[in-house]
């Protein structure tokens, strides 16, 4: 298949052109389509599989058509995935003028507080430092209470790392009619059980 046969807008397509991916990979064949069509999404794929831009893509594309207030929360386990995914980010979205934020530890809490207030369009973080900041912050709860897209990127390691109460404290501070993408390298029990809890009966795809 080719990236034109997705469902994505003219601009994706060529974006991805001008990055030199030439065709899709088979998760982003896969999952592209039933998250733009509203779907969560529980995908099992490695780093390499391009399953970055297999959530990024529809989150851009859904984000063209709407922009309003944050679009999406990307949750990661590692300050390093943070900064990749925010420059993968970045580069699909080029053209739409994209605010992406990076909110991970050991940097200024004040600057990371401005520039969510700011309402970025995508913010990308690890779960500790994002829980500290909807807790202490009163302003903080409300940027985020019409994300659209909730990504745990790297899942099995954000649930293994007993990250139980930050998630549970970012949840709580999304609307229940968001999309929720999880994307991992592994199954797991956790994740089992998240996926149970979710309201839409997600689409699940193994490489
Ligand atoms: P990821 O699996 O998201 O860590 O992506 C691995 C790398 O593959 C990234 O550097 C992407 O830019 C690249 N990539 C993603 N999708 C494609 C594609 N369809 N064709 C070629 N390269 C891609």
């Amino acid at each position: 298949s080719a990236f034109s046969d997705l469902g994505l807008a003219e601009w994706a397509v060529q974006t991805c052109k001008e990055l030199g991916m030439r065709k899709p990979t088979p998760v982003q064949t896969h999952c592209i389509p039933k998250i733009l069509a509203g779907r969560d999404v529980l995908g099992i794929a490695q780093t390499g599989s391009g399953k970055t831009a297999a959530f990024a893509l529809p989150i851009l594309n859904r984000l063209a058509e709407d922009p309003y207030g944050v679009f999406a929360l990307v949750i990661t386990p590692t300050r390093e995935l943070a900064f990749q995914l925010a420059e993968q980010f970045r580069a699909l979205g080029s053209c739409l003028h994209l605010r992406c934020s990076v909110v991970v530890g050991g940097m200024d809490m004040i600057t990371q507080a401005k520039a969510l207030v700011s309402r970025p369009h995508v913010v990308v973080a690890t779960p500790g430092r994002v829980k500290v900041l909807l807790e202490e912050n009163p302003d903080i709860p409300k940027v985020f209470q019409r994300t659209k897209f909730l990504v745990l990127d790297e899942a099995d390691r954000v649930l293994d790392v007993g990250f139980e109460e930050e998630l549970r404290v970012i949840f709580q501070c999304l609307p229940k009619n968001r999309q929720t993408l999880l994307f991992s390298a592994t199954m797991t029990s956790n994740l089992q059980t998240l996926l149970e809890l979710s309201a839409n009966k997600a689409y699940f795809y193994e490489a």
